[in-house]
């Protein structure tokens, strides 16, 4: 409705310097390449156009670090008109003053033709550091940009700051406040799962995008990486066992087709288990979403059949909120749309 785009995604561009870390963000976090994968990969040489199937249809544009967006020769309006969020990779390995020069005269040069793209930096490759060493460049930068930025007479910037690194889960959970940002739904998604933790005395509860791992809305409570990662890696110790009887999901190349095997509640996978001292339930909510929660320890009994209950009623409103997830079928590549 409101969306300037003509196929209506909410886009993310990702940029940065050459090897700053971009292709391996990308790969990581949308194509499950381990970490140490990605030293093998080619740097990023041109403009990459993915499309994400996924239960928001966002898309990463990886830039060469060379490029020059503001020269005429490329179309800046075609490339900013439809994105919601600039994410900014800075190797804090590196150098980063040129980094931060660069960033801040494309946060300038946007500002007046597009106030509303958010401003992501991801302060990158950060496992290399010591804690100390950590904090102290990730404010340097900050303050760097910030200070820069009120010099040109752009006073607080709405620009975000995130400390990332490939091997941790700190760039998905940097990617899920990212993702936040663009959903208009998100205060009601929040409510829901509020209330959920409330009538089953759940103790944390994430809404996945199962294919990468982002979540994309959780209660209100106070939010950790130790639970995040919790659930995180229970998605990954289930999602073999219900591609086998659970929803179809496209392949890496986005080409398969996304109808569901078959009766979507009889189908969908629910997990309840025992993990140390704390359940974990999983439910798949639809072909893109699922539910994960973190209980305490009280016996599973009565509580399994109150919280499927539950679950169901949140399923309900979430098909109220985002009525075109349930019978999406993924743009087919070059179609025409709008
Ligand atoms: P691009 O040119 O921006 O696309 O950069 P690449 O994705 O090609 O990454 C450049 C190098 O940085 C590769 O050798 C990656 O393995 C490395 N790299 C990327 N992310 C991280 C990270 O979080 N930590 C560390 N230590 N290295 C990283």
């Amino acid at each position: 409705p409101n969306s300037k785009s003509g196929d209506g995604k909410p886009r993310l561009l990702l940029m940065g310097q050459r090897r700053s870390g971009k292709s391996s963000i990308s790969s990581v976090v949308f194509h499950k390449l381990a970490p140490s994968e990605t030293l093998y990969l080619e740097t990023t040489t041109h403009i990459k156009k993915e499309s994400m199937h996924s239960f928001m249809d966002f898309q990463v544009w990886d830039f060469p670090g060379h490029l020059d967006y503001f020269d005429p020769i490329i179309d800046t309006e075609n490339i900013f008109q439809e994105i919601g969020a600039l994410i900014w990779v800075i190797d804090a390995q590196d150098e980063y003053l040129d980094a931060i020069q660069r960033l801040n005269t494309t946060i300038l040069n946007l500002h007046h033709t597009y106030p509303t793209i958010n401003v992501e930096v991801f302060v990158h490759k950060v496992d290399g550091l010591s804690d100390d060493y950590k904090s102290d460049t990730f404010r340097d930068i900050s303050q760097r940009v910030q200070d820069e930025l009120a010099d040109h007479g752009y006073d607080n910037a709405p620009v975000s700051f995130y400390s990332t690194s490939i091997y941790d889960h700190s760039i998905f959970e940097a990617f899920s406040k990212v993702i936040q940002k663009l959903i208009p739904q998100l205060p009601a998604l929040e409510n829901l799962l509020n209330n959920l933790c409330q009538t089953c005395r759940v103790e944390k509860a994430y809404l996945f995008d199962i294919m990468s791992k982002i979540y994309i809305a959780t209660d209100t409570s106070p939010t950790d990486i130790a639970s995040y990662e919790v659930c995180s890696d229970y998605i990954d110790t289930v999602i073999d066992i219900s591609e086998i009887y659970g929803w179809d999901r496209p392949a890496e190349d986005g080409s398969a087709e996304l109808l569901e095997t078959g009766n979507d509640d009889a189908e969908s996978l629910v997990v309840f288990e025992r993990k140390g001292s704390h359940y974990l339930y999983l439910r798949e909510i639809n072909k893109y979403l699922a539910l994960v929660c973190i209980m305490n320890d009280e016996g599973p009994g009565e509580k399994k059949a109150l919280l499927d209950y539950d679950v169901r009623r949140f399923q309900e409103g979430l098909k109220e909120m985002f009525p075109r997830t349930d019978r999406d079928v993924p743009p087919t590549e070059g179609a025409a749309s709008g």
